[in-house]
């Protein structure tokens, strides 16, 4: 309604007629109250006690019905679940566990939604709590004809605690369910993680085999036909790394099997330079030069 630029007491009187308040009219029209209620008691209109909505009402007044006995919530969602939500008087409340009172006139427990296939459907006949939930299940198992609820699941759960229905009332373990998707999410962790060596010694423990006679076998990447070892970003000999571990010091010049095996990376069957020279000149010294 436009708002008149000069309210006469015709607009004031006609709303007052239309059964609005003192307040309402003089926000509207931007009069002052005092002139509104003197038009009230002079022309004997009684004061209109605006009768808040009640939680129901209010409710009711953001839900439309659907085809199907659905009704669709038309109000306040929350924002990461889409859930109905609606506040009355400061608080916040859930409008499935509304419609939920308004069915069973208490208050629900556990968690309500609807077990109908329209999304998120607030029917007080369409909601239920957990334990009407599960209760109607059991129902519909046994119109079904199916078999009693087993008293233990395959791994040993109490059913009288665990036992849950879906909602074609098959059975299935809550303790399952939860403990199957804390294993699935560990799964998916250690899968990012990939298995981190510790040192270039770990990577070469992983990748030396022993094999019969004291030889041991490299079981890790080549380069140029000798066993090659990558460990953050660098390239290191297994030779080397072998030698030290076997001889606790570092090898000098070119460090290689000397036992006949080639690629051996037995700590033992590797020489390096000084090891070599000691060897020749012993050989020297017994064959002759
Ligand atoms: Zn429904
Ligand atoms: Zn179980
Ligand atoms: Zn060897």
């Amino acid at each position: 309604m436009p708002t008149p630029l000069y309210a006469t007491d015709t607009d004031i009187l006609a709303m007052l007629r239309d059964g609005y308040s003192n307040q309402r009219i003089s926000r509207e029209l931007r009069v002052d109250k005092v002139r509104v209620a003197r038009l009230r008691r002079a022309h004997d209109i009684p004061n209109v006690v605006l009768q808040p909505l009640t939680l129901e009402q209010k409710w009711a007044t953001r839900t439309r019905p659907v085809d199907g006995g659905h009704l669709e919530w038309i109000g306040e969602r929350a924002k990461a679940t889409n859930t109905p939500v609606m506040r009355y008087k400061e608080a916040g409340y859930s409008a499935a566990a509304i419609a939920f009172e308004i069915k069973h006139g208490r208050r629900p427990q556990g968690y309500v939604r609807a077990d109908c296939d329209f999304k998120q459907c607030v029917a007080p006949d369409h909601v239920n709590d957990e334990a009407g939930r599960q209760e109607a299940r059991r129902r519909l198992r046994a119109e079904l004809g199916l078999d009693d609820l087993p008293e233990k699941c395959v791994r040993g759960h109490d059913q009288a605690e665990h036992g849950r229905l879906e909602p074609d009332g098959r059975a299935y373990c809550q303790q399952c369910k939860v403990l199957d998707k804390r294993a699935q999410r560990a799964g998916t962790a250690a899968r990012r993680r990939k298995p981190q060596a510790a040192s270039v010694e770990d990577v070469f423990r992983r990748n030396a085999e022993p094999i019969e006679d004291g030889h041991v076998r490299w079981t890790g990447s080549f380069a140029h036909n000798t066993p090659n070892l990558r460990f953050q970003h660098a390239n290191y000999s297994p030779y080397r790394i072998a030698f030290r571990l076997h001889y606790g010091r570092e090898p000098e010049g070119r460090t290689q099997p000397a036992c006949g095996m080639p690629h051996c990376v037995a700590g033992a069957h590797l020489e390096d330079r000084p090891m070599r020279q000691r060897t020749n000149s012993l050989y020297d010294a017994i064959f002759g030069a």
